[in-house]
Protein backbone atom coordinates (compact mmCIF):
# COMPACT_ATOMS: atom_id res chain seq x y z
CA UNK A 1 0.00 0.00 0.00
CA UNK A 2 1.64 3.56 -0.84
CA UNK A 3 2.38 4.95 2.42
CA UNK A 4 0.30 8.87 2.37
CA UNK A 5 1.60 12.26 3.62
CA UNK A 6 -2.12 13.13 3.54
CA UNK A 7 -2.62 14.33 7.01
CA UNK A 8 -5.40 12.14 8.74
CA UNK A 9 -7.55 14.88 10.60
CA UNK A 10 -7.75 16.77 7.03
CA UNK A 11 -8.63 13.28 5.01
CA UNK A 12 -11.54 12.67 7.85
CA UNK A 13 -12.72 16.77 8.26
CA UNK A 14 -12.29 16.80 11.78
CA UNK A 15 -10.10 18.79 14.47
CA UNK A 16 -7.86 17.16 16.26
CA UNK A 17 -9.49 17.75 19.51
CA UNK A 18 -12.49 15.33 17.75
CA UNK A 19 -14.06 12.44 20.12
CA UNK A 20 -13.63 8.83 18.94
CA UNK A 21 -17.41 9.35 17.88
CA UNK A 22 -16.65 12.31 15.90
CA UNK A 23 -14.32 9.82 13.93
CA UNK A 24 -16.11 6.92 13.63
CA UNK A 25 -19.51 9.99 12.36
CA UNK A 26 -16.99 11.36 9.84
CA UNK A 27 -15.87 7.93 8.59
CA UNK A 28 -19.27 6.67 8.18
CA UNK A 29 -20.52 9.52 6.11
CA UNK A 30 -17.20 9.62 4.03
CA UNK A 31 -17.27 5.93 3.36
CA UNK A 32 -20.38 5.36 2.22
CA UNK A 33 -19.91 8.12 -0.24
CA UNK A 34 -16.80 7.82 -1.75
CA UNK A 35 -17.45 3.73 -1.49
CA UNK A 36 -15.76 2.29 -4.92
CA UNK A 37 -19.35 0.73 -5.18
CA UNK A 38 -21.24 3.49 -5.17
CA UNK A 39 -18.87 5.33 -7.92
CA UNK A 40 -18.26 2.53 -10.43
CA UNK A 41 -17.52 5.18 -12.81
CA UNK A 42 -14.92 7.11 -10.61
CA UNK A 43 -11.32 5.52 -10.78
CA UNK A 44 -10.44 7.94 -7.93
CA UNK A 45 -12.88 6.46 -5.52
CA UNK A 46 -10.81 3.66 -4.70
CA UNK A 47 -7.87 5.50 -3.80
CA UNK A 48 -9.54 8.00 -1.86
CA UNK A 49 -11.72 5.31 0.06
CA UNK A 50 -8.54 4.30 0.91
CA UNK A 51 -7.21 7.23 2.34
CA UNK A 52 -10.55 7.22 4.54
CA UNK A 53 -9.99 3.77 5.58
CA UNK A 54 -6.37 4.73 6.37
CA UNK A 55 -7.28 7.24 8.14
CA UNK A 56 -10.35 5.94 10.37
CA UNK A 57 -8.02 2.80 11.01
CA UNK A 58 -5.30 5.23 13.02
CA UNK A 59 -7.54 8.01 14.41
CA UNK A 60 -10.01 5.04 15.64
CA UNK A 61 -7.29 3.14 17.56
CA UNK A 62 -6.53 5.20 20.56
CA UNK A 63 -2.81 3.75 20.57
CA UNK A 64 -2.37 4.61 17.50
CA UNK A 65 -3.77 7.92 17.68
CA UNK A 66 -1.64 8.86 20.28
CA UNK A 67 1.23 8.00 18.52
CA UNK A 68 -0.15 9.27 15.49
CA UNK A 69 -0.75 12.97 17.06
CA UNK A 70 2.87 12.85 18.47
CA UNK A 71 4.47 12.71 15.25
CA UNK A 72 2.66 14.63 14.08
CA UNK A 73 3.30 17.66 16.37
CA UNK A 74 6.72 16.66 15.45
CA UNK A 75 6.00 17.35 11.63
CA UNK A 76 6.94 13.77 10.66
CA UNK A 77 2.69 13.13 10.14
CA UNK A 78 3.59 10.93 6.89
CA UNK A 79 4.42 7.58 6.54
CA UNK A 80 3.08 5.93 9.14
CA UNK A 81 2.33 2.38 10.50
CA UNK A 82 0.78 2.66 13.94
CA UNK A 83 3.27 -0.16 14.73
CA UNK A 84 3.92 -0.71 18.27
CA UNK A 85 7.56 -1.22 18.76
CA UNK A 86 7.86 -5.63 18.87
CA UNK A 87 4.84 -5.88 16.86
CA UNK A 88 5.17 -8.07 14.24
CA UNK A 89 5.39 -6.59 10.93
CA UNK A 90 2.87 -7.06 8.30
CA UNK A 91 3.23 -5.96 4.64
CA UNK A 92 3.74 -1.69 4.32
CA UNK A 93 0.94 -0.25 6.28
CA UNK A 94 -1.63 -3.27 5.99
CA UNK A 95 -3.31 -5.43 8.19
CA UNK A 96 -2.38 -8.86 6.86
CA UNK A 97 -5.80 -10.76 6.74
CA UNK A 98 -3.52 -14.09 8.50
CA UNK A 99 -3.18 -12.05 10.85
CA UNK A 100 -6.83 -11.75 11.93
CA UNK A 101 -9.26 -14.30 12.96
CA UNK A 102 -12.92 -14.48 13.05
CA UNK A 103 -12.30 -11.83 15.53
CA UNK A 104 -10.21 -9.68 14.10
CA UNK A 105 -12.86 -7.86 11.99
CA UNK A 106 -14.30 -6.32 14.50
CA UNK A 107 -12.62 -2.74 13.73
CA UNK A 108 -14.42 -1.79 10.31
CA UNK A 109 -11.17 -0.10 9.65
CA UNK A 110 -8.88 -2.76 9.77
CA UNK A 111 -11.37 -4.94 7.86
CA UNK A 112 -10.95 -2.27 5.19
CA UNK A 113 -7.66 -2.38 4.73
CA UNK A 114 -7.41 -6.01 4.45
CA UNK A 115 -9.67 -5.62 1.52
CA UNK A 116 -7.23 -3.96 0.15
CA UNK A 117 -4.43 -5.87 0.68
CA UNK A 118 -6.32 -9.05 -0.38
CA UNK A 119 -7.85 -7.39 -3.62
CA UNK A 120 -4.64 -6.80 -5.40
CA UNK A 121 -4.02 -10.46 -4.15
CA UNK A 122 -7.35 -11.36 -5.19
CA UNK A 123 -6.67 -10.61 -8.76
CA UNK A 124 -3.16 -10.53 -9.05
CA UNK A 125 -4.45 -14.52 -9.28
CA UNK A 126 -1.02 -16.77 -9.01
CA UNK A 127 1.24 -14.21 -10.45
CA UNK A 128 2.59 -12.82 -6.93
CA UNK A 129 4.44 -9.95 -6.36
CA UNK A 130 8.25 -10.49 -5.08
CA UNK A 131 8.39 -8.94 -1.60
CA UNK A 132 11.21 -8.34 0.69
CA UNK A 133 11.13 -10.82 3.82
CA UNK A 134 10.19 -9.66 7.40
CA UNK A 135 13.19 -8.43 9.30
CA UNK A 136 13.08 -11.03 12.77
CA UNK A 137 13.87 -9.06 16.09
CA UNK A 138 15.39 -11.44 18.69
CA UNK A 139 16.56 -10.49 22.27
CA UNK A 140 19.99 -11.94 23.45
CA UNK A 141 21.52 -12.71 26.52
CA UNK A 142 25.45 -12.21 26.60
CA UNK A 143 27.55 -12.49 29.63
CA UNK A 144 29.64 -9.69 29.78
CA UNK A 145 32.79 -11.37 28.97
CA UNK A 146 31.79 -11.90 25.46
CA UNK A 147 30.42 -7.96 25.52
CA UNK A 148 34.14 -7.04 26.43
CA UNK A 149 36.14 -8.95 24.31
CA UNK A 150 33.58 -9.53 21.63
CA UNK A 151 32.95 -13.38 20.68
CA UNK A 152 30.16 -15.80 18.38
CA UNK A 153 26.78 -16.78 20.62
CA UNK A 154 24.52 -19.23 18.69
CA UNK A 155 21.20 -17.97 18.33
CA UNK A 156 17.70 -19.63 17.31
CA UNK A 157 15.73 -17.37 15.25
CA UNK A 158 11.98 -18.01 15.09
CA UNK A 159 10.99 -17.91 11.42
CA UNK A 160 7.70 -17.71 8.88
CA UNK A 161 8.72 -18.53 6.19
CA UNK A 162 7.03 -18.93 1.92
CA UNK A 163 6.44 -23.07 2.38
CA UNK A 164 9.40 -24.44 -0.24
CA UNK A 165 6.95 -27.21 -1.27
CA UNK A 166 4.83 -25.02 -2.77
CA UNK A 167 6.29 -22.19 -2.97
CA UNK A 168 3.78 -20.57 -0.92
CA UNK A 169 0.66 -21.19 -3.11
CA UNK A 170 -0.39 -23.53 -0.58
CA UNK A 171 -1.16 -25.64 -3.40
CA UNK A 172 0.18 -29.96 -3.31
CA UNK A 173 2.85 -30.49 -5.92
CA UNK A 174 0.24 -31.73 -9.29
CA UNK A 175 -2.69 -30.61 -7.45
CA UNK A 176 -4.09 -27.37 -9.53
CA UNK A 177 -6.37 -24.26 -8.36
CA UNK A 178 -9.88 -24.20 -9.11
CA UNK A 179 -12.25 -21.61 -9.00
CA UNK A 180 -13.69 -20.91 -5.31
CA UNK A 181 -17.46 -22.47 -5.64
CA UNK A 182 -18.43 -19.73 -2.51
CA UNK A 183 -17.41 -16.45 -3.90
CA UNK A 184 -17.71 -17.56 -7.80
CA UNK A 185 -13.78 -16.56 -8.23
CA UNK A 186 -14.47 -12.95 -6.69
CA UNK A 187 -12.50 -13.60 -3.56
CA UNK A 188 -15.04 -11.32 -1.84
CA UNK A 189 -18.44 -11.54 -0.08
CA UNK A 190 -21.06 -8.88 0.15
CA UNK A 191 -22.04 -8.61 3.57
CA UNK A 192 -24.78 -6.00 4.81
CA UNK A 193 -22.21 -3.59 7.55
CA UNK A 194 -23.24 -0.08 9.15
CA UNK A 195 -26.06 1.02 6.82
CA UNK A 196 -24.17 -0.32 3.42
CA UNK A 197 -23.01 -3.05 1.59
CA UNK A 198 -19.36 -3.93 2.45
CA UNK A 199 -17.66 -6.68 0.65
CA UNK A 200 -15.63 -9.18 3.15
CA UNK A 201 -12.60 -11.44 2.09
CA UNK A 202 -14.10 -14.88 1.19
CA UNK A 203 -13.52 -17.16 4.40
CA UNK A 204 -13.44 -20.45 2.28
CA UNK A 205 -10.55 -19.15 -0.10
CA UNK A 206 -9.14 -16.71 2.09
CA UNK A 207 -9.92 -14.09 -0.33
CA UNK A 208 -7.84 -15.64 -3.13
CA UNK A 209 -10.53 -16.68 -5.69
CA UNK A 210 -9.04 -19.90 -5.95
CA UNK A 211 -8.75 -23.05 -4.16
CA UNK A 212 -6.32 -25.72 -4.34
CA UNK A 213 -7.93 -29.36 -5.03
CA UNK A 214 -5.53 -30.28 -2.85
CA UNK A 215 -3.71 -28.65 0.07
CA UNK A 216 0.04 -29.02 0.10
CA UNK A 217 1.01 -31.38 3.09
CA UNK A 218 3.98 -29.18 4.17
CA UNK A 219 2.21 -26.48 5.26
CA UNK A 220 -1.35 -27.43 5.33
CA UNK A 221 -2.55 -25.02 1.99
CA UNK A 222 -0.94 -21.97 4.26
CA UNK A 223 1.74 -21.32 2.47
CA UNK A 224 4.02 -20.78 4.70
CA UNK A 225 5.63 -22.45 7.45
CA UNK A 226 7.30 -21.83 10.95
CA UNK A 227 10.54 -22.87 11.50
CA UNK A 228 13.97 -22.35 14.10
CA UNK A 229 17.30 -21.11 12.01
CA UNK A 230 20.29 -21.93 13.93
CA UNK A 231 22.74 -19.72 13.62
CA UNK A 232 26.58 -18.17 14.99
CA UNK A 233 26.67 -14.45 15.11
CA UNK A 234 29.65 -12.17 15.79
CA UNK A 235 29.19 -10.00 18.67
CA UNK A 236 31.49 -7.18 18.55
CA UNK A 237 33.88 -6.35 21.63
CA UNK A 238 32.54 -3.51 23.88
CA UNK A 239 28.95 -3.93 22.56
CA UNK A 240 26.30 -1.76 24.91
CA UNK A 241 23.52 -3.17 26.96
CA UNK A 242 20.52 -2.78 24.42
CA UNK A 243 22.71 -2.67 21.58
CA UNK A 244 20.82 -3.83 18.29
CA UNK A 245 22.99 -6.15 15.80
CA UNK A 246 21.79 -5.91 12.08
CA UNK A 247 22.95 -9.36 10.62
CA UNK A 248 21.56 -8.64 6.88
CA UNK A 249 19.54 -10.93 5.12
CA UNK A 250 19.33 -13.64 8.42
CA UNK A 251 15.59 -12.74 8.35
CA UNK A 252 12.32 -14.12 6.46
CA UNK A 253 12.41 -15.33 3.45
CA UNK A 254 10.96 -13.09 1.23
CA UNK A 255 7.37 -14.21 -0.47
CA UNK A 256 8.16 -14.45 -4.26
CA UNK A 257 11.59 -14.97 -4.25
CA UNK A 258 12.20 -11.50 -3.05
CA UNK A 259 14.95 -11.05 -0.74
CA UNK A 260 15.38 -12.37 2.53
CA UNK A 261 15.30 -9.36 5.45
CA UNK A 262 17.46 -8.83 8.17
CA UNK A 263 17.82 -10.01 11.39
CA UNK A 264 18.21 -7.92 14.47
CA UNK A 265 19.38 -8.71 17.76
CA UNK A 266 19.01 -6.61 20.53
CA UNK A 267 22.13 -7.51 23.38
CA UNK A 268 21.61 -7.66 26.86
CA UNK A 269 24.42 -8.07 28.91
CA UNK A 270 24.08 -9.87 31.72
CA UNK A 271 25.54 -8.68 35.17
CA UNK A 272 28.99 -9.96 36.52
CA UNK A 273 29.66 -11.08 40.26
CA UNK A 274 33.26 -9.87 40.08
CA UNK A 275 33.35 -6.92 37.70
CA UNK A 276 31.33 -3.74 36.77
CA UNK A 277 31.55 -1.92 33.44
CA UNK A 278 32.81 2.09 33.55
CA UNK A 279 33.03 3.19 30.03
CA UNK A 280 35.81 0.86 29.14
CA UNK A 281 37.07 0.20 32.27
CA UNK A 282 35.95 -2.72 34.15
CA UNK A 283 35.93 -2.02 37.75
CA UNK A 284 36.38 -5.53 40.70
CA UNK A 285 37.31 -5.51 44.53
CA UNK A 286 39.59 -7.82 45.72
CA UNK A 287 40.02 -8.38 49.61
CA UNK A 288 43.76 -8.05 50.74
CA UNK A 289 44.41 -9.04 54.80
CA UNK A 290 46.04 -6.92 57.41
CA UNK A 291 49.17 -8.60 56.60
CA UNK A 292 49.34 -7.63 52.63
CA UNK A 293 48.46 -3.98 53.42
CA UNK A 294 51.66 -3.63 56.25
CA UNK A 295 54.08 -5.81 54.56
CA UNK A 296 53.01 -5.73 51.01
CA UNK A 297 51.87 -8.59 49.10
CA UNK A 298 51.80 -10.39 45.50
CA UNK A 299 47.86 -11.18 44.62
CA UNK A 300 46.38 -13.19 41.77
CA UNK A 301 43.83 -11.09 39.97
CA UNK A 302 41.27 -12.60 37.57
CA UNK A 303 40.97 -10.88 34.09
CA UNK A 304 37.73 -10.87 32.05
CA UNK A 305 39.16 -13.49 29.97
CA UNK A 306 39.85 -15.24 32.75
CA UNK A 307 43.61 -15.01 32.66
CA UNK A 308 45.74 -14.61 36.00
CA UNK A 309 47.41 -11.70 36.23
CA UNK A 310 49.84 -11.07 38.98
CA UNK A 311 49.22 -7.78 40.92
CA UNK A 312 52.16 -6.23 43.02
CA UNK A 313 50.52 -4.63 46.56
CA UNK A 314 53.20 -2.31 47.97
CA UNK A 315 53.79 -2.31 52.06
CA UNK A 316 51.56 0.21 53.59
CA UNK A 317 48.62 -0.12 51.45
CA UNK A 318 45.53 1.60 51.98
CA UNK A 319 41.99 0.01 51.74
CA UNK A 320 40.08 1.44 48.31
CA UNK A 321 43.48 2.03 46.92
CA UNK A 322 42.86 1.48 42.94
CA UNK A 323 45.72 -0.30 40.79
CA UNK A 324 45.06 -0.45 37.62
CA UNK A 325 46.31 -3.27 35.03
CA UNK A 326 46.54 -1.82 31.80
CA UNK A 327 44.73 -3.08 28.01
CA UNK A 328 42.77 -6.16 30.73
CA UNK A 329 39.39 -4.00 29.67
CA UNK A 330 36.49 -3.82 27.53
CA UNK A 331 36.72 -3.46 23.84
CA UNK A 332 38.71 -5.02 20.61
CA UNK A 333 43.29 -5.48 20.91
CA UNK A 334 44.76 -2.46 20.45
CA UNK A 335 41.57 -0.21 22.09
CA UNK A 336 41.33 -2.15 25.11
CA UNK A 337 40.35 -0.26 28.59
CA UNK A 338 41.90 -1.51 31.43
CA UNK A 339 41.12 -3.64 34.56
CA UNK A 340 40.98 -1.54 37.73
CA UNK A 341 41.40 -3.40 40.91
CA UNK A 342 40.58 -2.19 44.20
CA UNK A 343 41.75 -3.32 47.46
CA UNK A 344 39.61 -3.62 50.75
CA UNK A 345 41.68 -4.69 53.92
CA UNK A 346 39.89 -7.11 55.81
CA UNK A 347 40.18 -7.46 59.17
CA UNK A 348 40.09 -10.37 61.13
CA UNK A 349 37.16 -10.71 63.28
CA UNK A 350 37.85 -13.31 65.22
CA UNK A 351 41.73 -13.60 66.25
CA UNK A 352 43.59 -15.59 68.73
CA UNK A 353 44.29 -14.28 72.49
CA UNK A 354 48.35 -14.72 71.32
CA UNK A 355 46.94 -12.63 68.30
CA UNK A 356 45.54 -9.59 70.14
CA UNK A 357 48.52 -9.50 72.24
CA UNK A 358 50.78 -9.04 69.33
CA UNK A 359 48.02 -6.18 68.00
CA UNK A 360 48.30 -4.52 71.47
CA UNK A 361 52.24 -5.17 71.59
CA UNK A 362 52.35 -3.39 67.64
CA UNK A 363 50.08 -0.49 68.65
CA UNK A 364 52.21 0.33 72.13
CA UNK A 365 55.31 0.18 69.61
CA UNK A 366 54.16 2.82 66.87
CA UNK A 367 52.55 5.04 69.54
CA UNK A 368 48.76 4.37 68.32
CA UNK A 369 45.70 5.22 70.41
CA UNK A 370 43.02 2.01 70.79
ZN1 LIG B 1 -13.96 -17.78 -2.14
ZN1 LIG C 1 3.26 -25.68 1.15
Amino acid sequence: MATRTKDYYDVLGVPESATADDIKKAYRKLAKKHHPDANPDDPGAAERFKEISEAYRVLSDADQRKRYDELRRYGGAGPFTGRRPGARPGPAGGVRFEDLGESGFGGIGDFFSSIFDFGRRATGGHERQARRGRNVELDVDIPLRVAARGGKIRVTVPVREECAACDGTGVAPGASLEKCTRCGGRGTIAYEQGGFAVNRPCPECMGRGEIPTQACSVCGGQGEVRSARKLNVRIPAGVEDEARIRVPSQGERGPGGGPQGDLIIRVHVGRDAFFSREGHDLVCEVPINLAQALLGSRVRVRTVDNKKVVLRIPPGTQSGTVFRIRGQGIGAEGERGDQLVRVQIRVPEDMSDRGLELARELADEEGLPY
